[in-house]
């Protein structure tokens, strides 16, 4: 089993032991940071951005934007930055040199050792990783919401996050992951990444990833599984609750339309940056650090509007230079219905293209808003009872955000105070 992360790097997790958790904390000040650069701590102490060990300095920052690559060569297309404000800066007296505790939620979270305090055009970032400066762009929108300073520094997590159901039975770190893959035997680990409850389409998907991925099929012992990957982060009214989308893509295992052992569900906190390619090469380096051989790449991936050709996020994978990159992309093209196969199939197959009924999110996304059950030809009706059961017990009785959602949800994850 190969555990060489992405790098070609050993996955060392960055978690103190309580002793030295409690006097970092006695010592230090504290800052607050975002809901983001918390998930990101979290991030980067497990593994999940492995190599990274903390928030980038400027010349790091330099060189992901202009050669996508951090200084050692290692291929990295995103910044991973602690943006922090003058005043806090000057309320602190923050200077290079320091410790301080990250809190978040008024909890010690994380302890950083300052290596560097810049500032930083935040327009550079937006032209060089999202290729807009466009402020409708919704990841330009965020970068605008950032400070204009940046802290350097490596990181170490003081609290680990304790995760709330339904989330906690689907949290994985990178190490528990490889070991499980192992224990399956699974040699082959095809991910799919979701933002959604999976419809037909989407399990079609899935399916012919996994035979692309099981290349050396044996009828002794299957050796390729499916990993899901939730992306779980921030949220907009009218996306699917997060409940509904890890408990729907379960579903599909609970009810063997995957077999139990082919196939898990897992999440990654993230903030989606809807950088399309650039973004596709960031989820597949995760994924690579969660031990996956392959990465499932569908149509218009992590894009957003009309930003990006659909077939972008499939293209960059062709200008990774030879061994940058530890795990393959499976590039897929479109999934549909046709009335004439009767059947769900695919865009590389079936030649009834006029025929041809495209899965539109937009469409079963209606169906379901009325409450209505698709059809099972659209969404399996074991995923829709699941779903709407969701949405009771956690979405105030939709499936969808709301306002109201958004302001009382249960917090996916809390720290325990370690003072
Ligand atoms: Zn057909």
């Amino acid at each position: 089993m190969n555990v060489i992360g992405h790098g070609k790097q050993v996955i060392k997790e960055r978690v103190l032991d309580s002793i030295t958790a409690k006097k970092a904390v006695k010592k230090n000040r504290q800052i607050p940071i975002s809901a983001r650069v918390a998930r990101e701590c979290i991030g980067i102490a497990y593994g999940f951005f492995s190599p990274l060990n903390g928030f980038m300095d400027i010349k790091t920052l330099n060189s992901v934007c202009q050669k996508m690559k951090l200084l050692d060569g290692t291929l990295w297309p995103i910044p991973i930055l602690l943006d922090i404000s003058k005043d806090e800066i000057d309320k602190n007296n923050l200077r290079v040199g320091d410790q301080i505790i990250l809190s978040y939620q008024k909890e010690p979270l994380a302890v950083l050792d300052v290596e560097e305090i810049y500032l930083y055009d935040k327009q550079k970032i937006a032209q060089a990783v999202l290729g807009t400066s466009d402020e409708k762009h919704p990841g330009v929108k965020m970068l605008d919401k950032w400070n204009d300073y940046f802290i350097a520094g490596p990181i170490q997590l003081i609290s680990e996050p304790q995760f709330q159901p339904p989330f906690d039975r689907f949290w994985y770190t990178p190490l528990q992951l490889r070991k499980i893959f192992e224990e399956k035997g699974w040699e082959h680990v095809v991910a799919h990444q979701t933002r959604n409850v999976p419809h037909t389409g989407h399990e079609w998907l899935m399916k012919g990833a996994w035979f692309s991925a099981n290349e050396d099929i044996s009828i002794e012992r299957i050796k390729t599984g499916i990993l899901v990957s939730c992306i779980i982060g921030p949220k907009r009214v009218g996306d699917y609750i997060d409940e509904a989308i890890i408990l729907g893509q379960q579903q599909l295992n609970e009810s063997r339309y995957f077999r139990n052992d082919i196939h898990m569900t897992s999440f990654v906190l993230w903030d989606m940056r809807y950088a399309g390619p650039k973004e596709a090469l960031l989820h597949a380096i995760i994924r690579s650090n969660l031990g996956c051989t392959h990465h499932m790449f569908g149509r218009d991936h992590a894009g957003v509007g009309s930003y990006y050709d659909p077939y972008d996020a499939h293209r960059i994978f062709d200008e990774v230079p030879e061994g940058k990159l530890n795990i393959k992309p499976v590039r897929i093209l479109e999934w549909w219905y046709c009335p004439i196969c009767q059947e769900v199939t695919y865009s590389g197959l079936c030649g009834h293209t006029n025929e041809r009924q495209n899965f539109s999110g937009t469409m079963i996304r209606s169906i379901i808003q009325d409450k209505v059950q698709p059809t099972s030809l659209l969404m399996r009706p074991e995923v829709f009872q699941t779903m709407m059961h969701s949405a009771e017990k956690y979405g105030f009785g939709s499936p969808f955000c709301s306002e109201e959602y958004l302001k009382k949800r249960q917090p996916v994850f809390r720290l325990s105070a370690t003072s």
